[in-house]
């Protein structure tokens, strides 16, 4: 603005400088025009007086002063002498039109003309005079146009007294035809004398500044300067303070202060800006409390899955807690757990939250009725398939099968764990499948369960990370159910004799006692049995130890045969074995001594002896004890030995036959029942006897 204010300035003044230069010159030129004017009416007046007053005549000269052809007029002899006079005549020097030069100082502007006679005589001259005077001056600057000063010409002049000194002297020190200026802003042109001009003259013009043009400049440079300070200090209010505001708040947000806002003033951008700011650092705030409520429920859940597997082997319990947990991590409202049940190859429903209102028709649904086919329905093509889902019903659409929970959003995973058969009871053998399962625990293939999460709070749907979390659940109940089933094995074998696979002896004190009480509270009769092999240490020194093993296994294979499923088999050591018969009465415990006895007598024992190709034959015989709870004995180990005892009878008896523990007193069993079996006069087994 300053330097547009400048240019504007430097140009208005040239502007101004060359129209006074140009008014100098008009004026000039209108001087100039002026004088020439009055130089001819004076010659033309000097002319009249020369012709009327060719004969002297004084009266002619008055005539051309009264008609105002010029102030005065002068008739002077060859010699010079003035021979009449009329008008003003000023005191010489006066300044001749028709002569370049003459004295500094005139008086008067003169025209001279000669006088001559009808014969040609030169009779003087006469001059036509019009003195310098203001009248003059002033006629002279009103054709100009400006003001004029007579330079040495009594100093008359059109401009003040101060301007006039000021103006002569600088007229005076100025060149012919070049122009200058007073100190008073006056230009300046001398206008020399020459033909035509006979005085020498100073014109003189106002410079004329246009003041009024400055004055609003220097107003237009004042006002810019406010509106520059106000504008500074408006941007300083609306801009810079709320950013440097924000860079503060901003700075402090990085230190982790999320607590922080800025002051929100306006509603341009720097306040949209602090707003936007203001709900990120609310936003993460309330992130960072969903982040460790999150966190500390996780914590809880990893602690209490951590506690249950290491405190239980209920694998109910265990499956609840994971899917409490996989539900509480992920957000999920509804969950069900599925494990493939070994026999059928049907996923059967193990554990479930919120699942009422889930049915096909909005009705609750049981966990125990959830059972799908592999391939069925959504969970059952996730099992076969062995891969993880998710998405949302409405959008992806799978088809659900009738009986499977109704959802919106659902996450499904696989995972490789051992049905509820393969954590058989200690009596149960590991299933062929488990156990193959077992080896092929990596191997991928329809998987062993699967565990379903159903709609969440807050978002729509499942994410990838849901995924993983659910994978790590589902882990940890494979690695659970694995944990348990391995467990179970365990103790299996810790109650199970290898050699013959019935129970053992430890397994034999737990059982009995548990069926005695059984038998008591339910007042039901206890029938044992106890076995000892016949002469079989004849069977081990004629054909080796490892025969009297096999036919120790297919002894027990016979037995296993030939008693009830609810009936136990034991082996309680070496050659002798123990069967417990519940709810079975003397009479009974007799029916099946004499059937067993039979199974064992009638077929020989098979046995493929190391050496020899062909299998030998090994007839064998046992003999048996009888005795009954509550009759012949009040506790478990009474009643066993009292069974032995019987057997003890038995082997005195001969052998390969069975007596009852009644056979010593205590109540005999019912006559007919026994007598209907017949306690067998049983011939000597073959044998090559030594002991007589
Ligand atoms: P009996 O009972 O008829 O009086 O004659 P026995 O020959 O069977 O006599 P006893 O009961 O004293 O002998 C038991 C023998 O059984 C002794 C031992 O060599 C044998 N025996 C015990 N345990 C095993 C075993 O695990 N394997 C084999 N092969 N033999 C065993
Ligand atoms: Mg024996
Ligand atoms: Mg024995």
């Amino acid at each position: 603005m300053l330097l547009g204010v400048g240019f504007v300035a430097m140009t208005v003044s040239a502007v101004n400088d060359s129209r006074a230069t140009e008014r100098l010159d008009l004026a000039a030129a209108g001087v100039r025009t002026g004088m020439n004017a009055l130089c001819q009416r004076l010659r033309a007046a000097a002319e009249t007086a020369a012709v009327l007053g060719g004969n002297r005549d004084a009266a002619a000269a008055q005539q051309v002063v009264d008609r105002k052809l010029a102030a005065g007029v002068q008739l002077v002899d060859p010699a010079g002498t003035v021979q009449y006079g009329a008008g003003a005549l000023p005191q010489k020097p006066w300044a001749d039109c028709s002569e370049a030069r003459g004295a500094a100082t005139v008086t008067a502007v003169a025209a001279r003309v000669e006088v001559i006679d009808a014969d040609g005589r030169r009779l003087g001259y006469t001059y036509a005079v019009e003195p310098v005077d203001p009248t003059l001056v002033r006629g002279l600057a009103a054709a100009a146009g400006a003001a004029v000063t007579v330079l040495g010409g009594g100093g008359w002049s059109t401009e003040r007294d101060a301007d006039k000194r000021q103006v002569t002297r600088v007229a005076e020190g100025l060149r012919p035809g070049t122009a200058g200026e007073t100190d008073g802003g006056k230009l300046v042109r001398r206008l020399d004398r020459g033909p035509g001009q006979p005085l020498p003259l100073a014109l003189s013009v106002s410079r004329e500044e246009p003041r009024a043009l400055y004055a609003v400049l220097v107003a237009v440079v004042v006002l810019a300067g406010l509106l520059s300070v106000a504008a500074a200090w408006w941007l300083a209010r609306s801009t810079v303070r709320p950013l440097t505001e924000l860079s503060r708040a901003v700075d402090r947000l990085a230190s982790g202060d999320l607590g922080i806002r800025v002051p929100v003033r306006t509603g341009d951008e720097v306040g949209r800006l602090g707003t936007t700011f203001n709900r990120m650092a609310r936003e993460m705030q309330d992130y960072l409390q969903a982040l460790t409520v999150s966190r500390d429920q996780l914590r809880r859940h990893l602690g209490l899955v951590g506690d249950t597997l290491s405190s239980t082997h209920d694998v109910n319990r265990i499956l609840e807690v994971i899917l409490e947990s996989a539900l509480s991590a992920t957000g999920a409202k509804a969950g069900v757990l599925l494990l493939t049940d070994q026999a059928s190859g049907v996923l059967v429903g193990q554990c479930g939250e919120g699942l009422d209102g889930r049915g096909p028709g909005g009705e609750p649904i049981v966990v125990g009725d959830l059972r799908l086919r592999m391939g069925e329905g959504l969970l059952g093509a996730v099992a076969a398939s062995g891969e993880a889902r998710r998405g949302r019903t409405d959008r992806d659409g799978p088809q659900l099968a009738a009986n499977e929970p109704r959802c919106r959003a659902y996450v499904v995973v696989p995972f490789t764990a051992y049905g509820p058969d393969a954590i058989a009871g200690p009596t149960g053998g590991l299933s062929t499948a488990a156990a193959e399962s077992a080896q092929n625990f990596e191997s991928p293939g329809p998987a062993r369960g699967v565990l379903a999460l159903y709609d969440r709070h807050g978002f729509d749907e499942f994410d990838d990370a849901d995924v993983v979390t659910l994978r790590t659940f589902a882990g940890q109940a494979a690695v659970a159910l694995d944990n348990v089933r391995v467990h179970r094995e365990a103790q299996r074998l810790s109650l199970t004799d290898p050699l013959t696979g019935l129970s053992n002896y430890r397994y034999l004190k737990d059982s009995l006692r548990r069926e005695v009480e059984r038998a008591s509270r339910f007042g039901h009769q206890l029938t044992v049995l106890a076995l000892d092999l016949d002469h079989f240490k004849d069977v081990n020194d004629t054909y080796g130890h490892a025969a009297g093993d096999a036919v120790l296994a297919e002894f027990a294979r016979r037995i296993r045969v030939e008693i009830r499923e609810v009936d136990l088999a034991f082996r309680q050591g070496g050659e002798e074995f123990v069967i417990l018969l519940p709810e079975t009465d003397a009479a009974g415990g007799a029916v099946v001594a004499e059937r067993l006895g039979a199974a064992i007598r009638r077929t020989p024992m098979l046995v493929r002896l190391e050496r020899s190709v062909q299998p030998v034959r090994i007839p064998i015989t046992a003999s048996i004890g009888i005795a009954v709870y509550p009759d012949h004995g009040a506790s478990g180990a009474a009643v066993l030995e009292a069974a032995d005892d019987a057997l003890y009878q038995a082997k005195s008896g001969g052998r390969d036959t069975f007596r009852g523990a009644w056979a010593r007193g205590g109540s005999a069993p019912d006559a007919a029942a026994v007598s209907a079996v017949g306690a067998p006069e049983v011939p000597e087994p073959p044998r090559r006897s030594h002991d007589g």
